[in-house]
């Protein structure tokens, strides 16, 4: 049976096909072509309509600061923040000038360049590994997520922090007539910025272990601001609040790094299966956490 297909060029048209056929968005298709292939060269099967994404204009681009027509009024506060159109392939989010270096470095080492000439943020987002790569950066840089749907003849929109849109593995909060539109991101020019992706090889590698990192130290050489996302050692991205704030005010030369991440190996808690072993992904995330705080005073 040969699969239909939709290829819209506004968001308005996807969301109304999508609430009509209850079809499948599609982005750069390099998780579903994966999910979806069967073998001895017979195309991929969808057992619904696919709903293509990549011509969408308005989420396929970077927005510096909220999209004219689509900036709803409760969003006044992030009025200047980046706006990262949900199915823009990864290798233009590379080239614009103000996405934040942590991320930045996630996506230089996301698969291979072939690939991010497809891939999308939103797909790895939607997507929901507890390994995809760009997420720890996202968690970190505290990025909400912007989710539209159809609501008469307009767009109902809903805007929530990354850490309450994915639930756990492979589960968000999307419902099955919402497409996830934009991914924003704080301006903010942290003083640290810190990446790191354990993985096998450099390219196509799949993620053992992925640590990001932001802070902040003041001409005092105080901390200000401090947060970590681990990836890939557990259901979802560990990030710690309260660590975070117990940092925050202290001098940079004073902060014990082992100690802090001592504190964290009590929510990593990583399962063996054919990318590593548990043990691994414990000692290895609890080595990346301490190299970075012992970054913060590195100049001391
Ligand atoms: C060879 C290879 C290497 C890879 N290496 C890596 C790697 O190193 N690191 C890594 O993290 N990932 C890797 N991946 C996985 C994949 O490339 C990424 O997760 C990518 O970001 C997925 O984006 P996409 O646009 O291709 O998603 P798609 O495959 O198009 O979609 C993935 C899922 O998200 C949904 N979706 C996509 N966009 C939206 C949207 N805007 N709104 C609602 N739902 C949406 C789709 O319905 C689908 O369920 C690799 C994949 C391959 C094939």
């Amino acid at each position: 049976m040969s699969t239909v297909v939709f290829r819209p060029t506004s968001l308005i048209e996807a969301l109304t096909i999508l609430n009509r056929e209850h079809a499948q968005p599609f982005a750069g298709g390099t998780d579903l072509m994966v999910q979806r292939r069967r073998y001895g060269s017979l195309p991929p099967r969808f057992d619904r309509p696919v709903l293509f994404l990549d011509a969408v204009g308005e989420i396929t681009t970077v927005h510096d600061g909220a999209p004219g027509a689509q900036s709803p009024g409760q969003l006044d506060g992030e009025s200047r923040a980046l706006w990262i159109g949900a199915a823009c392939p990864l290798s233009e989010v590379l080239k614009h000038g103000a996405v934040s270096p942590v991320l930045k470095r996630s996506i230089e080492l996301l698969a291979a360049p072939g690939l991010r000439n497809r891939a999308t943020l939103g797909g790895n987002i939607a997507n929901a590994s507890p390994a995809a790569d760009a997420l720890p950066p996202l968690y970190a840089l505290g990025a909400r997520i912007v989710i539209d749907s159809i609501a008469g003849d307009g767009i109902k929109r809903r805007v929530v922090p990354i850490g309450e849109f994915i639930r756990g593995p492979r589960e968000t909060t999307l419902g099955p007539e919402e497409i996830l539109t934009f991914v924003v991101i704080p301006r903010h020019d942290y003083s640290h910025s810190y990446y790191r992706k354990v993985g096998t090889r450099a390219a196509n590698a799949l993620t053992k272990v992925a640590f990001a990192g932001v802070a902040d130290r003041d001409a005092a050489g105080r901390v200000t601001r401090f947060a970590c996302a681990f990836g890939a050692v557990a259901p979802t991205v560990v990030r710690v609040p309260e660590i975070e704030a117990d940092v925050v005010g202290h001098a940079a030369s004073s902060l014990d790094a082992e100690a802090i991440a001592d504190r964290y190996s009590a929510y990593i808690r990583p399962i063996d299966d054919q990318r590593s072993t548990a043990a691994y992904r414990a000692h290895t995330a609890h080595a990346l956490c301490a190299d970075f705080v012992a970054t913060l005073s590195a100049e001391d």
